[in-house]
């Protein structure tokens, strides 16, 4: 992971817990304070100009919206109810395909600071849902754990979502530090997930984050604490070998953890917007995969060929 190198405070953030915790685990790290975001938008300049930077500036801001945001699934395909927190947006990884390339439009990863107004904001929800399950993440806009060792958010979420059995939190990540939070298990609300792929595609396309046996070696220790668990093959990526190489990997994640302990696996071929090619090509111009022929699917999404999709998702079928 990048090194923090530069902090900006947004006016009305400066006095929450969470900034307090920031800046005393960022010490020596330039801070200045700025009246409004927009300051920083880099007009007339491409994303793939000051992506890069993003991953090392943190911008601390007040979440004015809703945190809690139903994700809003695909046209014309099955929606799976899922919700999502907006906890941050960006993150200090850097993989490749990352779909938040297209969508952040400030060079930072921005922290919303204002926790209590989240719990708030899940405590109203669910007293007014009381008879729904409800199964939400932190993760769409973000990684979960990769700025944990700096926020401290998921010690305060653990014990929470503990508190509301018809609710199930999914931390997210392609990091592997969980110890510290292995002391707040057992607790079956709450799920860690991991997206896998196999160890040459994390060396080249996910950069800075975890080894898949170090992931797998957490995900077994969270298991062994009384969390369950969740894996994430997303995206799945064509390239000559793939099918021994994702077999491979699966059979490491069996040998890993044990099945009782899995909440759910899912899968989802490469797919992005057309202009995230470009980024992708200006950013990591190795990057060969994205230049694979795809069609415009009816979602606005470039996706493989349909039947290269069906080949991609048989030996799940057939295991
Ligand atoms: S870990 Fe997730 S959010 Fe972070 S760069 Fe990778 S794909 Fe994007």
């Amino acid at each position: 992971m990048l090194r923090i190198q530069r902090i900006y405070i947004e006016a009305g953030a400066r006095d929450y817990p969470l900034t307090r915790r920031l800046l005393a685990r960022l010490p020596g790290v330039p801070v200045e304070d700025i009246p409004d975001r927009a300051v920083l938008q880099r007009r007339g300049s491409e994303p793939a100009a000051w992506l890069a930077e993003s991953k090392t500036a943190l911008l601390l801001a007040v979440q004015k919206g809703p945190f809690w945001r139903p994700c809003p699934g695909t046209r014309d395909y099955i929606c799976c109810g899922y919700q999502t927190l907006q906890v941050t947006v960006n993150c200090p990884f850097d993989c490749t395909y990352c779909i938040l390339q297209g969508y952040v439009n400030l060079p930072v990863t921005t922290v919303f600071v204002n926790v209590e107004d989240l719990l708030a904001e899940l405590e109203r929800k669910f007293a007014a849902t009381p008879g729904r399950i409800w199964r939400l993440g932190t993760g769409e806009f973000g990684d979960s754990l990769a700025l944990d060792h700096l926020m401290g958010l998921n010690e305060q979420l653990i014990p929470f979502f503990g508190r509301y059995p018809r609710a199930i939190l999914e931390i997210k990540t392609k990091d592997h530090a969980v110890a510290p939070l292995l002391p707040l298990g057992p607790n079956s609300q709450v799920i860690f997930a991991w997206s896998l792929n196999p160890p040459a595609l994390i060396r080249k396309h996910e950069l800075g984050t975890a080894a898949l046996e170090a992931r797998l070696q957490a995900a077994r220790q969270a298991q062994a604490a009384g969390f369950r668990l969740a894996f994430h093959f997303d995206p799945i990526i064509f390239f000559p070998g793939w099918e021994e190489a994702y077999r491979r990997t699966v059979a490491w994640l069996g040998a890993a953890v044990s099945p009782e302990a899995v909440a759910w696996i899912s899968l989802g071929a490469l797919r992005f917007l057309p202009p995230l090619r470009r980024i992708i090509f200006r950013r990591f111009p190795h990057s060969r995969y994205a230049a694979a022929e795809m069609v415009l699917a009816p979602d606005g999404k470039l996706r493989y060929f349909k039947s290269l999709r069906l080949e991609l998702y048989a030996p799940a079928r057939r295991s």
